[in-house]
């Protein structure tokens, strides 16, 4: 028998046990939305008029994300909610999800644009692996990151909103952690600061929980994409995942405490925005130092397709 909701007498439908709350439906969708606003409020962007871009995978995590930001942006005046799905072109998966995205963006009146990856670099994912033998999640991470920010900035958006869940950041952080690899934990969102070329990339489901934003997601009658993908089975991801659940299962509320030894590493790094470069061939902007002046996406292609 469920226990009462902590905040009212009705049913409860969840235990938080990290913060010990048991909670009804209405209390935890509630709950959700206000960790969802306070990520957000960290945006300069937030609150001001313009278009809000949101990557929408097809999969419960972007769609909960895009479902909470119409609700948000209802009313607000000169506000106005733009989506984003790459198409990657993964066999017997993205399909699926792209019809997803398609549906909840009707029914929310949000205009949404879908890009092949083989409309813009002239093959599809599949394609480039079946060929290359290079790592999927790899290619795909760098495509997709450089084809969201592309997108975004063409369409003068001043924020690109994805559905990263509290089990997907820790993961992250772990795995850079355990790679060395500061330089891609200061670059990993939420960007609140901008730099030139880049448009700043929010999660605002950072700090929910996985369990929690498929709960939330189903609650609010959003569809679950149940589908794989293929590749997930190599990708090293999986081990990071196992760790961090394994983890979590024995010290309740790892997942928070990677996320903020994160965020303690972005306090007091001031200095300004990192100097910018524009890629030769593609004219995204670059940060760093880069030996061949192209961008880490056309370095890619250059190697899968060709110059
Ligand atoms: S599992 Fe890898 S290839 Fe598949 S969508 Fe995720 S990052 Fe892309
Ligand atoms: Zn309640
Ligand atoms: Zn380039």
């Amino acid at each position: 028998m469920p226990l009462p909701c902590d905040r009212c007498s009705n049913r409860s439908v969840i235990y938080l046990r990290y913060s010990g709350q048991h909670l009804c439906p209405d209390h935890f969708l509630k709950d959700v939305m206000r960790r969802f606003k306070r990520e957000l409020r960290a945006h300069e962007a937030f609150g001001k008029k313009g278009t809000i871009g949101i990557a929408v995978s097809g999969g419960k995590d972007s769609l909960l994300c895009l479902s909470l930001m119409h609700e948000l942006s209802c009313g607000i005046k000169d506000v106005s909610l733009r989506a984003l799905t790459v198409d990657e072109g993964i066999e017997g998966y993205r399909q699926s999800s792209v019809a997803l995205s398609r549906k909840v963006c009707d029914d929310l009146d949000i205009p949404l644009d879908v890009i092949g990856f083989w409309e813009l670099y002239g093959k599809s994912l599949d394609g480039m692996i079946k060929e290359s033998g290079s790592n999927p999640c790899t290619v795909c991470g760098i495509l997709r990151r450089r084809t969201m920010n592309s997108w975004a900035r063409e369409h003068g958006c001043s924020l690109l909103l994805t559905g990263h869940n509290l089990d997907d950041m820790a993961q992250t952080v772990l795995m850079n952690v355990m790679s060395a690899d500061l330089d891609r934990l200061l670059r990993l969102g939420p960007h609140t600061s901008t730099i030139e070329g880049f448009v700043p990339r929010g999660m605002p489901l950072r700090t929910v929980p996985e369990t929690e934003t498929h709960l939330a997601a189903m609650l609010r009658g959003l569809p679950i994409h149940e589908v794989e993908c293929p590749y997930s089975v190599s990708a090293k991801r999986g081990l990071f995942r196992d760790l961090v659940l394994e983890a979590e299962d024995q010290i309740p509320g790892t997942r928070h405490m990677l996320l903020r030894f994160h965020q303690s590493l972005l306090v007091g790094r001031t200095g300004g925005p990192p100097a910018t470069k524009a890629c030769h061939r593609c004219s995204e902007p670059i940060i760093g130092a880069d030996g061949s002046g192209l961008c880490k996406a056309c370095e890619l292609l250059e190697r899968l397709v060709g110059p």
